[in-house]
């Protein structure tokens, strides 16, 4: 092994990020996934994939599977992704993702997943009865951004760390193979206000579609009625909103909803409290059950009007597996020449 320091990669920057079709899509997954990726459409190569391999680590209903991933597809669409511009297409479609995922299985280290808290917090209790997969979710993962040598992944807070895990397999590969540069360490594009909204029953919890609670998330099917009572159902405690962050900071539920209202009318927390503050609940979640209202309502229609014609989204994800191949390929060829494969 030479030592010469590690080349930094230079190939073009590239989007890449997904969402499982486990369930219905929730108020946590557009704020802190969909709306970053309609944005960076227009400002880099995008590539957005529904997750369905990842979906399968916990029980998923094969009757409902590809009509879930269709789900997924229209609240893309919905949320503005143009197939125009950004690649769609379902994981399972494109092979090379599980192909290079069973050899960033032989890269990655048992101790490095071990550190994963989503694992522990997903198996509970019962991890001796959780999917291998569930496991070794987070190293597919590694393989979803760099089958396309992505370098910006757009995700909620929650994915931070299997975010690091990438990097660290990118960096173990490189060095190990003596190829510097040849995958890129990607970066986070995690910042932003709907990055970590927090369930509605436990202030210390992250809104889930797994969550087995419905009244827990706000899903982007939800009608006014049903977004309303979650909302006046949502836990908090008696005492009015406080004037000042620092007295939100130790009220969690309180600080959610503060943060859901900001996100969604592009205002920081200061500005919703300056109009909130000292206000009691009974004022305050009306308001924000009218603005959640007001802001999801046109994407449940259009996605609605979408789901009718799941002719047209099975296009939209046809034609882009065929283009998510393609720019697959090449680095999927190059890693078995490199790892030394026959072929
Ligand atoms: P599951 O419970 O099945 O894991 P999920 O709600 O966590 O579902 P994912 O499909 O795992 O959704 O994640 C899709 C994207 O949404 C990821 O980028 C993730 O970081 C983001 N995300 C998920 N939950 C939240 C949340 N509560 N706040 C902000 N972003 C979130
Ligand atoms: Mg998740």
């Amino acid at each position: 092994m030479t030592d010469q320091p590690p080349a930094s990669y230079a190939g073009p920057q590239r989007v890449l990020s997904g969402v499982q079709p486990s369930g219905a899509l929730h108020l946590g997954n557009y704020l802190g996934a969909l709306v970053k990726f309609a944005r960076l459409q227009h400002e880099q190569d995008t590539l957005i994939f529904v997750a369905d391999l990842h979906a399968i680590t916990v029980w998923q209903d094969p009757a409902l599977l590809a009509t879930q991933t269709r789900e997924i597809t229209a609240a893309y669409l919905a949320a503005g992704l143009d197939p125009a511009k950004a690649t769609i297409f379902p994981q399972s479609a494109v092979t090379a993702h599980a192909e290079l995922g069973w050899i960033f299985q032989c890269v990655a280290r048992l101790g490095w997943l071990d550190r994963m808290t989503q694992f522990k917090e997903k198996s509970g209790k019962h991890k001796e009865r959780s999917s291998v997969g569930l496991y070794t979710y987070p190293v597919l993962q590694a393989a979803d951004v760099l089958v396309y040598r992505a370098t910006h992944v757009p995700v909620g807070e929650d994915q931070k760390q299997h975010l690091e895990l990438t990097r660290d397999i990118a960096a173990k590969f490189n060095h190990d193979f003596n190829r510097p540069g040849f995958f890129p360490l990607p970066e986070g594009l995690i910042e932003g206000p709907g990055a970590r909204i927090m369930s509605l029953r436990d202030g210390s919890a992250k809104m889930s579609k797994s969550d087995p609670s419905d009244n827990s998330r706000i899903n982007l099917t939800d009608d006014a009625d049903m977004i309303a009572q979650k909302i006046r159902k949502a836990k908090t405690d008696p005492e009015p909103l406080p004037e000042s962050l620092e007295d939100l900071k130790t009220r969690p539920e309180a600080d959610n909803l503060v943060g859901i209202y900001g996100a969604l009318a592009e205002m920081t927390k200061a500005q919703v409290l300056a109009e909130f503050g000292g206000k009691g609940f009974g004022t305050f979640k009306p308001a924000l059950a009218d603005l959640a209202v007001a802001k999801l309502a046109p994407i449940s229609d259009r996605m609605r009007r979408l789901m009718a014609d799941p002719a047209e989204i099975d296009r939209v994800l046809a034609a882009g597996a065929e283009k998510a191949r393609e720019v697959a390929a090449p680095t999927l060829d190059e890693v078995k020449k490199i790892v030394g494969f026959w072929r």
